[in-house]
């Protein structure tokens, strides 16, 4: 493919929003252009590469037996209702209403559509189990996108969804689909960690997500390189200590309110939980129930608190209302859509909180969601031991330590939950009706291109790994006003794509070192230069990711990059 015909607009400069590698680096190469905040258009390169991982992920869903599907991106509210999550998503969801101001959303996950497919359309156990997906645009309005398609308002996903009439059924998909996930990543050559991840209120028990090792990435997880044992330790965040309730009370003091009383209550509340030894609380804050927690660095969280200054009423929740946020999913969504900034409480939390109002202080009880670190000092749990940095892995086998993690995949066993909710039911084999039982499989498809590049780059710009790569081979005319080396030029370029391999043949009329520059940016495995020694029929071949040269004579060419 001539370079001259094609849409690769690179850049020398870095743009000034770009703050990680990879962003700057798709960008610098021509791969993607922002279209708005959060929205990103595919140039051509960028579509390569990202039908390259598409595929890989396509390759290995249908080897785990599911079948691709589309669903569509524009989604009844009805549908949301039935569910809840119409009410409980949050601003996250993209709401429109059509010409007749009937209510939509765009899909930013689509457990309602696929579910109410199934209750349609699957009535007997005999068509049990049953696993689809598909690859497709996801809308989230993020608070903060950033970091280009790490964090987009606009993605792509592969969304899959399984259904059951039995939890043991459950299990064997879960464990497919588990084992698809690492060979997807695997073939992306990424460096990553499946970990155990935290189930929220969702009555789910097993949930895993599979971390890139990066340090740009957004998550902590604890893991050992000698052990099988890794968890996000967003699991387990537990308070470590605080100081004096005087001290941990000043931050709130110090914030002018136009509400002085309120205020002045919320501080009451916080003392009076602070000397009880208690690290959080349910509030009642105009309505609308609240988690206010103590920071290690003794502190109160003032994100929560910033929403408490703007009330008219604050009240400390009662028992019931507890209960009954809890029984409403309170801040937890499922594991593909969950918003960021809802507290949730773990199954064993919430249990304490339902028992004591204002609980969740004793070993082993936790919050999740909260930002670790900086709302206090974290550590990791398993089977309810705590575990930091240094410690003996809970296997035995080596030692803890912590890594930040871009997170690539996430599969969920979801249990009864939208069955339930949207009356998805079966006739098992005594004719008698069931709920369906579901599991539910993202991978973010853009953002594991993104991530690729985090791990594959240098100073010179991209390394891809040969099978995503948007071409496999990089033919450069060194100058074009010399007829030997463009007629050489012409000549592989014939024999390459004979051969079926994908070349991007620069044919440009540019100079040698602009040429190089964008090779090297653009990050194409191999390099094959036609210049000085063109009449002789000989070539430079080099390997970007080494940098290693070598002349090769054009009738061996083909052996060298087969
Ligand atoms: P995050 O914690 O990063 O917000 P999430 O847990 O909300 O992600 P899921 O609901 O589990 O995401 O969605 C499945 C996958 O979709 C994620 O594992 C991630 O790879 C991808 N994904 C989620 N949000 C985005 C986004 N805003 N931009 C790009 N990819 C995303
Ligand atoms: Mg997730
Ligand atoms: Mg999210
Ligand atoms: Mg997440």
């Amino acid at each position: 493919m001539k370079q001259s015909e094609m849409l690769v607009p690179t850049l020398r400069e870095t743009p000034a929003e770009a703050e990680l590698k990879s962003h700057q680096l798709l960008v610098r190469a021509g791969f993607i252009r922002q279209t708005a905040s959060g929205v990103y258009s595919f140039l051509p390169l960028g579509k390569r590469v990202l039908r390259k991982v598409e595929e890989i992920v396509r390759e290995e869903m249908n080897r785990a037996g599911a079948h691709e599907m589309l669903m569509p991106a524009m989604q009844p509210a009805e549908l949301w209702m039935e569910s809840g999550r119409w009410n409980t998503f949050g601003p996250e969801l993209v709401r429109l209403n059509d010409r007749h101001q009937r209510e939509f959303a765009l899909g930013a996950t689509h457990e309602e559509v696929i579910t109410s497919i199934i209750r349609d359309e699957v009535k007997s156990y005999k068509k049990l189990p049953l696993m689809l997906y598909q690859i497709q645009t996801k809308f989230r309005d993020e608070k903060r996108p950033r970091f280009g398609l790490l964090r987009g308002r606009e993605f792509i996903m592969k969304d899959a969804y399984s259904f059951h009439d039995s939890f043991e059924s459950l299990d064997g998909s879960y464990q497919k689909m588990f084992d698809a996930y690492n060979r997807i990543f695997e073939r992306c050559h990424l460096n990553f960690r499946a970990v155990i991840a935290d189930s929220g209120a969702m009555g789910g028990k097993d949930t895993h997500e599979f971390m890139v090792l990066s340090d740009v990435g957004e998550d902590t997880i604890a893991y050992s390189d000698t052990s099988s044992y890794a968890a996000n330790i967003e699991m387990a965040p537990v308070i470590t200590s605080y100081q004096k309730p005087e001290e941990a009370l000043q931050p709130i003091e110090k914030v002018a309110t136009p509400n002085q009383k309120t205020m002045k209550d919320v501080a009451e509340y916080l003392h009076h939980a602070l000397d009880k030894g208690l690290k959080a609380l349910m509030f009642k804050v105009d309505d609308q129930l609240v988690l206010v927690v103590t920071r290690g660095d003794h502190e109160v969280n003032d994100i929560k608190l910033k929403n408490i200054y703007k009330a008219s009423t604050v009240e400390l929740a009662t028992e019931e209302e507890t209960k009954s946020a809890i029984g409403a999913g309170f801040g937890s969504l499922g594991p593909i859509g969950a918003p960021d900034t809802v507290d949730v409480l773990a199954d064993n939390a919430v249990k304490n909180m339902v028992n004591t109002t204002c609980g969740a202080n004793e070993d082993g009880y936790h919050f999740v969601n909260v930002n670790p670190e900086r709302d206090f000092k974290v550590k990791a749990y398993h089977d309810l031991r705590f575990i930091t940095e240094g410690d003996v892995s809970p296997d035995g086998h080596g030692m803890i330590q912590f890594a930040k993690g871009i997170e690539v995949g996430h599969v969920f066993k979801l249990g009864r939950f939208y069955a339930e909710k949207m009356n998805a039911s079966y006739l098992d084999d005594q004719g008698k009706a069931n709920t369906m039982i579901m599991g539910c499989y993202g991978i973010g498809v853009s953002r594991t291109l993104a991530a690729v590049v985090e791990q594959y780059h240098d100073d010179n710009g991209i390394t891809w790994p040969q099978n995503i790569a948007p071409f496999q081979i990089h033919l450069l005319t060194l100058n074009v006003k010399k007829e030997e080396q463009v007629s050489l030029s012409e000549q592989i370029h014939q024999i390459l794509e004979d051969a079926g391999i994908e070349v991007l043949y620069d044919d440009r009329k540019e100079r040698a070192g602009v040429k190089f520059a964008d090779s090297d940016l653009i990050g194409i495995p191999y390099r094959i230069s036609v210049g000085k020694r063109a009449d002789e029929g000989y070539v430079e071949f080099k390997e970007r990711k080494s940098g290693q040269q070598e002349e090769v004579h054009v009738s061996h060419l083909l052996d060298r990059v087969t």
